[in-house]
């Protein structure tokens, strides 16, 4: 008898679990999505010529299993990469945008010249940088914020200024309370192996090159012709063409264990499954398991999420009106400013406008500062057109406008997270048929969510 498993969440880390389990032949899978569509924060709008996106834009390709997922699905001739005719993301400093320093490796500088040039870090702060070399390394293993390692290691000066806004963009979290060791643990080995930061990273970048050709991990991000969508509806194509189902707007409200597996409700009954993946968020998930697994219910809770929104307008272009040939800037949260990065999208990406016109993506919303997500739409796209009025003299009527907010989507790994991981993960391991998926454990990045994915379904097969 084939066992039934049932997929709860429909965002890319359900849809990568469905998927994996659909190509079992003694497995048939449900994906129960609360919303009217597949994709959770992944979704593109095309229309006219426009291609919108809605949340992510792409991913790193250094990380196996985005690219991984997206080749076995056939994507591979639909795989766009960023335009190489515009170049270079800048960053804010007082105002004033420069270019962020070629040769950062993951968030560390690892190349002299650019550093030295840079005016984001003050002399100062390149010198306090150098010490990095003759500070001992960090005899324990206790894990510490991201903030405190790199202000320990480099200094407060390139914290607030080149590596806060690279990590915010990642995680949308504050660095001072986000743990080193659940976002970047080789941050940690390099200094624990090396006896230096900027030493190890060096190394581990030497170590990376010496690798035979075919070997080494491609380096960049990833989208396709029409948006991170296509990601989205091959996937489910190819869950359905295995024989899989798709259930939109089932939002599941409980879950309870059965004699022989679990049963959870949805609005109009309650169903059954032998094995059931978990793929909501994880306030969903907390909730779901208050009384078959509490500690992880419990330690769940302490993973708040973020809240943020995006803006998008279109402008026609003008002599005045047009979008710099960059692909956009970042404001590090010592600016204080209410936009926290402005994409230019077309400039970014090749055919996401009208031919003549250009589309801009504005970033609002910092973990512990949400309060100026309380404001309107119309406030929001306010403060993006204030916002790139005096950056990039953008100051026309936009053709389009869109404003997406992303509601509790962003889960904080806070200090000590992989301590929360361990009693989640032990006692789920406990209650056989019941597996964790989703973006709140072990990496946030689309890649990581479709391994988790893929792990939780490798577990239900196991
Ligand atoms: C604004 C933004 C930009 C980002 N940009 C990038 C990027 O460029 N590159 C990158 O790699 N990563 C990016 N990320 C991160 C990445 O996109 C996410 O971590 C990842 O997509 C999360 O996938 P998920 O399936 O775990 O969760 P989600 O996408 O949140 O999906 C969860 C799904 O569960 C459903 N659900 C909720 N409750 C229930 C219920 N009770 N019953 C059934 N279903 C339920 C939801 O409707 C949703 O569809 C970004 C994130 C955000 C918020």
């Amino acid at each position: 008898m084939p066992r039934n498993v049932a997929v709860i969440g429909g965002g890319i880390s359900g849809l990568a679990a469905a998927y994996a389990l659909s190509q079992q032949v003694d497995i048939r899978v449900t994906l129960y999505e609360a919303s009217d569509r597949v994709g959770g924060v992944l979704h593109t709008e095309t229309s006219d010529g426009w291609v919108i996106e809605h949340g992510p834009e792409s991913f790193l390709t250094l990380k196996p299993r985005g690219i991984g997922m997206a080749r076995e699905l056939g994507l591979e001739p639909r795989f766009q990469t960023t335009n190489p005719k515009n170049r270079g993301s800048l960053i804010m400093k007082s105002g004033k945008l420069h270019p962020m320093p070629e040769g950062l490796t993951g968030l560390i500088p690892s190349q002299f010249g650019p550093m030295a040039k840079t005016p984001l870090v003050s002399p100062l702060g390149k010198l306090r940088m150098g010490m990095d070399f003759v500070i001992p390394a960090k005899k324990d293993d206790v894990d510490e914020s991201l903030g405190s390692f790199i202000r320990r290691r480099l200094g407060s000066d390139i914290y607030d200024h080149l590596i806060e806004p690279l990590m915010a963009g990642i995680y949308s979290g504050n660095g001072d309370e986000l743990s080193l060791q659940a976002t970047f643990p080789q941050l940690r080995t390099a200094e624990r192996e090396y006896g230096g930061l900027i030493k190890g990273v060096l190394a581990q970048k030497k170590a990376q090159k010496a690798r035979p050709i075919g070997h080494q991990a491609p380096m960049g991000f990833l989208s396709f012709r029409n948006g991170i969508q296509e990601l989205v509806d091959a996937c489910a194509g190819a869950i359905t063409a295995n024989g899989g189902k798709i259930v939109i707007q089932a939002p599941v409200s409980s879950l309870r264990r059965t004699s022989s597996g679990f049963a959870f409700t949805l609005p109009d009954g309650e169903v059954e499954a032998d094995a059931v993946v978990l793929a909501a968020p994880v306030h969903v998930q907390s909730a779901l398991l208050r009384e078959i697994a509490p500690r992880s219910s419990a330690a769940m809770t302490a993973i708040p999420q973020v809240s943020s929104a995006v803006v998008m307008l279109g402008y026609e272009e003008t002599s005045t009106n047009r979008a710099p040939g960059n692909y956009g800037y970042l404001s590090p949260r010592a600016e204080r400013r209410p936009v926290k990065a402005i994409t230019w999208m077309s400039s970014k990406w090749e055919g996401r406008a009208p031919n003549g016109h250009f589309l801009v993506r504005g970033f609002l919303g910092r973990a512990g500062d949400e309060s100026v997500l309380s404001g309107s739409d119309a406030d929001l796209e306010r403060l993006v057109r204030a916002e790139i009025a005096a950056t990039a003299g953008i100051t026309g009527e936009p053709v389009l406008s869109r404003v997406v907010r992303l509601n509790a989507a962003s889960p904080q790994y806070l200090v000590g997270h992989l301590d929360r991981v361990a009693v989640i993960e032990e006692e789920i391991a406990t209650i056989p048929g019941l597996e964790i998926a989703g973006n709140m454990l072990r990496g946030v990045g689309i890649p990581d969510a479709i391994a988790a994915g893929e792990r939780a379904s490798a577990n239900v097969v196991a």
